[in-house]
């Protein structure tokens, strides 16, 4: 049995139903990892309460999934930090973390296409004209400076006007009004070019907004799969069944019929507004812009609606879209290195940073994997043999402190395509604003193969292997006691 079926057999002895929505994937949670999922009863302020309850467990490395049930003013009520951990992104598609890298790209390469129902539970509640009010949902106001309250869990769905398919990933929205939102996307985002091809033909790009659904149909939509391509297809391979989507009100567009909440719109052509600050990916303020906005035409939701929130500039953030640039980075350098490892984005590299562990066949493959891997976001790359752990942050290091030569093995290449947003990105000319060029380094942190290297000190691996440390250290007691001489010692 694969891991999937095992899981799938699973939810269906603790009665989780077999549609994969946000409600199957926490009725799983309580079952099988109750410590993971935190119901939160008093009262709470979406307006930087919700936020700051999540920052006091990031202070002592906690990210539970948490539903807060009683929101001040609202309804509904409000759940954060799904995508926050690896480890429950490889629970989403059913598999442990150390698959969460194979199975991603299994089922990129997999693609399951969605079906066309008549009705699903986002039909419960349609609200149209006169009763839209987005004033009514719980949303979020999460850092500081940001410019208001933001939808920050919405994938948006949005048709390219010329081929008429379709395309969804996560932008920001800021709340401007009952019936508007301030939007922006990045230039180069597939969204961007839906954008670009209405006002080319100087009509409104219709959009539809998906708030709330399992982590799996998130995970779908932060893909890297290339511009064209459905990521609707993709969701369903991550889920493991056909998406079942149905038909908008107000657009002409379709949506997952076991959503929590959609909003139905429309972006008029060249009407800009100012937007942001509003803390972004990389942890930082992203700064006010003229960004397009939004008027909303229709909202519809499940009778009892959990309105999701994501928190952003923080690690659910960056967590939940690090699979999809690994696995992107992985097929283009497995392509011309074929004996590449693994990859991994560190939490703490705020997308910018990718480390790849290869088994060096031929002198230069460093370098070379290197350049192939600097085709990305990733702006640091460091590559280093497969004999180093690169999951674990002491051994990558250890790696770039005794295997580089700074002068051969760090290599920046200025000026290299980026986003406006990251920080350190700057323009041509004067180099001091913010531009859409950045600095690519690469460090080849690699053994040389055309000499002898020294090797690597440890015990014999066939002695370590056969140490059963309970053997050895029988009592709890002297465990404590060498902990604390050697504590004292560390003091000296
Ligand atoms: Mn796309």
């Amino acid at each position: 049995m694969d891991l999937k079926t095992e899981l799938r057999a699973n939810n269906e002895k603790i009665n989780v139903s077999k549609i994969n929505d946000l409600r199957s994937f926490l009725k799983l949670l309580e079952s099988q990892t109750p410590e993971d999922f935190f119901k939160v009863k008093k009262e709470v302020n979406p307006k930087f309460e919700v936020t700051a309850l999540l920052k006091k467990l990031e202070n002592i490395s906690k990210f539970p999934v948490v539903l807060f049930e009683n929101v001040k003013g609202y309804k509904m009520p409000i759940l954060a930090n799904v995508h926050a951990t690896r480890e429950r992104l490889a629970k989403a598609i059913g598999v442990s973390e150390n698959m969460l890298l194979n199975e991603y790209i299994k089922c990129e390469e997999n693609p399951v296409e969605p079906t066309i129902v008549k009705s699903g539970p986002i039909k419960e509640t349609i609200l149209i004209k006169d009763d839209v009010d987005l004033t009514k949902l719980p949303i979020v106001t999460h850092n500081k400076r940001d410019s208001g309250p933001y939808i920050s869990a919405g994938i948006v769905v949005t048709k390219n006007l010329d081929t008429g398919k379709r395309n969804e990933g996560m932008y920001r929205m800021m709340l401007k009004g009952k019936k508007k939102l301030g939007f922006w996307v990045g230039e180069g985002q597939h969204g961007w070019y839906n954008l670009q091809k209405a006002w080319e033909f100087k009509k409104p790009l219709e959009v539809a907004v998906i708030i709330g659904h399992h982590p799996a149909v998130y995970l779908g939509s932060q893909s890297r799969i290339p511009y064209g391509k459905d990521e609707y297809n993709l969701m369903g391979s991550l889920i493991g069944s056909p998406l079942e989507i149905v038909k908008c009100e107000t657009v002409d567009l379709e949506v997952p019929a076991y959503a929590e909440i959609v909003i139905e719109g429309e972006i008029p052509p060249y009407i800009f507004e100012p937007e942001a600050p509003f803390g972004e990916y990389h942890w930082y303020y992203g700064e006010e812009r003229n960004s397009p906005i939004i008027n909303v035409k229709a909202i519809t939701h499940r009778r009892d609606a959990i309105y999701q929130t994501i928190f952003t500039a923080h690690q659910e953030h960056t967590v939940m879209s690090l699979p999809q640039s690994e696995a992107s980075i992985y097929k283009h350098v497995k392509s011309v290195v074929p004996t590449l490892n693994n990859v991994i984005m560190p939490t703490w590299g705020g997308k910018y940073t990718v480390i790849l562990s290869i088994k060096k066949m031929v002198e230069g493959q460093g370098k070379f994997a290197g350049i192939a891997a600097s085709a990305s976001e990733a702006k640091n790359i460091i590559v280093v043999d497969d004999d180093i752990d690169i999951k674990n942050d002491q051994d990558v290091f250890w790696a770039i402190a005794t295997r580089t030569h700074a002068d051969k093995d760090f290599i920046s290449i200025p000026d290299v395509k980026s986003s406006s947003l990251p920080p350190t990105s700057y323009n041509l000319r004067t180099r001091a604003e913010r531009g859409s060029l950045d600095v690519k380094l690469i460090i080849d942190a690699t053994k040389p193969i055309d000499f002898q290297f020294p090797e690597r000190a440890e015990p014999p691996e066939e002695v370590v292997k056969n140490i059963i440390l309970d053997e050895y250290l029988q009592k709890k007691v002297n465990i404590k006691k060498i902990q604390k001489s050697s504590d004292i010692n560390k003091k000296i």
